[in-house]
């Protein structure tokens, strides 16, 4: 497959993830946490996709499209190692919704940075919360939910909280 093509199919299956999650979580009151904001592609696409819903953005730096970037108070500046637990903290049984897509080329700290995200989510979740993330994330008390249509398996990950 191209280049080209494989990239294509990696957003298009992105995109279908996002949409199905949005849908998961419809009945469900709560607020959306989007870790890794990078050009911001995900994150204008969530809001979009959930106009109503309150959005809450993390990443080190802001390197978005300027249209893409979160107001002041809905960003969590810094490493997620720090502005994770304090957002989990804040929003204590309130997040309906977690799009994590932090993946580097360095599995090693891929692996790391699942662990850290996995183990420090569950207070902040409702019941019925899902966990969307680029990495395999195993978050206690949640269990796996099954992809959309024709994303590939191990494309994405979908948690749900129960
Ligand atoms: N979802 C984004 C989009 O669609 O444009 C792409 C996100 S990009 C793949 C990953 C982002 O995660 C980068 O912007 C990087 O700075 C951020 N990131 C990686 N590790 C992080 C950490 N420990 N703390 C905060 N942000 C981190």
């Amino acid at each position: 497959m191209s280049r080209l093509n494989s990239v294509i199919r990696r957003l298009q299956a992105q995109r279908d993830c996002l949409n199905a999650a949005a849908e998961m979580i419809k009945d469900h009151d709560g607020i959306v946490l989007e870790i890794g904001l990078g050009n911001g592609r995900t994150f204008d696409h969530l809001r979009e996709i959930m106009p109503d819903r309150e959005i809450f953005v993390f990443d080190r730096q802001i390197a978005a499209h300027p249209k893409c970037i979160p107001d002041d108070d809905h960003l969590f500046l810094g490493d997620i190692f720090e502005t994770l637990p304090m957002a989990v903290e804040r929003f204590a049984g309130k997040v309906a919704l977690v799009h994590s897509d932090v993946g580097t080329g360095d599995e090693e700290l891929n692996a790391k940075i699942a662990s850290f995200i996995g183990k420090t989510l569950p207070p902040s979740l409702i019941k019925g919360a899902i966990v969307a993330s680029d990495q395999k994330i195993d978050v206690p008390g949640t269990i796996a939910e099954p992809l959309p249509e024709g994303v590939p398996q191990d494309r994405y990950f979908f948690r749900r909280y129960q």
